[in-house]
């Protein structure tokens, strides 16, 4: 892992050493080599009070909107002038502030400068130089491919990274969200416009500064409703997100006529363990519980931390023979999860009358449920009578 890291290091600071003792310099580049490194230091400043905010209340993300200079960099300059625009607008960025380490920084970079040493010779195998290259659709082809290029290669340093960096049971928690992907390629498409721009009009980029700092304030509330919506020790809804979710759900599921079931758990002489192992431990617990609800269910289950260590699972579509089934799986699952001090297990309540559609309702006949399954040993599931 350390030697990946340092590879990706070295790779990137001997390419830049090949491109400028290989590749002649053109005097042009003098002039948006200035205006594009100016511009990432320009908005690192005004994006400064977003970036606090964030600090403070939203933790670091995978995300920056760099690539915004930095793409258009990649067209429009020598690769070795495109890695410095890079260089510089991350270590900027981190000179003011980014709390992260400076390895990690110095490796995003690296990966970054590697990405657009990908794209620049993507884009000269296929196309003459930016400035020259014809405006019509199969130049437009090239430069978004290159686009993907840039992507695609920072995606693949930074996901093994990340991966064998930091303890991941699934690939995809290693990867960036969806949205964060889609937003980094928006980001890339604003630096063909900037490229552009920089060519035929440069002035245009006060707009596109402009519309960065409005996308960078969208980012920014999507992180802190995501945030005020999910529980900090487990990542799950919180028990407010989780309700207003299940009412939503259970509206939808009442006009579909469909059924849904509701699994409630509560970890078995928790106490006991917090006691033997102390309350971070404990913590930890409640953490691996959490994931382990999040791999054995699918995507449109609503997970919730309901309180202390008790959990909500909303089944829509699901009647209460599979629910049962399901909340034997996630039982056996905990129950056998390795990684921790001691095996725990958990009980569980299963709502399964097919009448009830009002959530208070549905969470009491789950509550009387689990109480049955306390009752009557823990390590169960209660509430649904499996025959024959
Ligand atoms: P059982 O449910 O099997 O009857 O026994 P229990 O020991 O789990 O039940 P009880 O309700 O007595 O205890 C619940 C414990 O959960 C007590 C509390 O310290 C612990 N707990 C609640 N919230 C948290 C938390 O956020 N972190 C940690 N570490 N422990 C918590
Ligand atoms: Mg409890
Ligand atoms: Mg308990």
């Amino acid at each position: 892992m350390i030697g990946f890291v340092l590879l990706v290091d070295v790779a990137a600071i001997a390419g830049s050493a090949w491109s400028f003792l290989h590749l002649p310099v053109s005097p042009g580049d003098a002039v948006p080599f200035a205006i594009l490194i100016a511009s990432a230091v320009l908005y690192t400043e005004l994006s400064r009070p977003v970036e606090r905010v964030r600090e403070r209340f939203a933790g670091t993300p995978h995300i920056s909107l760099d690539s915004v200079w930095t793409f258009a960099a990649v067209l429009l300059v020598h690769p070795g002038l495109a890695a410095l625009v890079i260089a510089v607008s991350f270590f900027y960025r981190w000179f003011r502030g980014q709390p992260n380490p400076l390895f990690r920084r110095t490796f995003s970079m690296s990966a970054t400068v590697l990405a657009g040493f990908a794209a620049s010779a993507f884009l000269t195998r296929y196309a003459v130089p930016f400035d020259v290259l014809p405006r019509d659709v199969r130049s437009f082809g090239v430069v978004v491919a290159a686009g993907g290029v840039f992507l695609l290669v920072n995606t693949v340093l930074m996901t093994v990274a990340v991966y064998y960096g930091t303890p991941h049971d699934r690939l995809r928690d290693a990867m960036a969200k969806p949205f964060e992907y889609a937003l980094e390629a928006a980001t890339i498409a604003l630096g063909v416009v900037v490229a552009w721009a920089l060519r035929d009009w440069p002035v245009v980029l006060l707009l596109i500064v402009g519309i960065t700092l409005v996308l960078h304030r969208g980012v920014l509330l999507r992180q802190l409703k995501r945030q005020a919506r999910s529980d900090a020790k487990t990542g799950l809804l919180n028990a407010k997100a989780w309700r207003d979710a299940a009412t939503d759900e259970l509206d939808r599921a009442r006009r579909a006529g469909r059924h849904t079931s509701l699994l409630m758990l509560d970890v078995d002489r928790f106490k006991k363990i917090n006691d033997r192992h102390g309350h971070l431990v404990g913590d930890r617990y409640l953490a691996a519980i959490a994931e382990t609800l999040r791999t054995e269910v699918r995507g449109t289950d609503l997970v919730g931390r309901f309180g202390g260590e008790e959990f909500v699972v909303l089944l829509p579509g699901t009647p209460a023979v599979h629910a049962h089934a399901i909340a034997e799986r996630i039982r056996s699952s905990i129950a056998n999860r390795g990684g921790l001090p001691e095996h725990v297990t958990v009980s569980i309540g299963l709502a399964d009358r097919p009448g009830v559609t009002d959530l208070d309702d549905l969470i009491a006949v789950a509550d009387r449920a689990l109480y049955e399954a306390k009752a009557t040993g823990r390590n169960r599931t209660s509430g649904y009578q499996v025959t024959g």
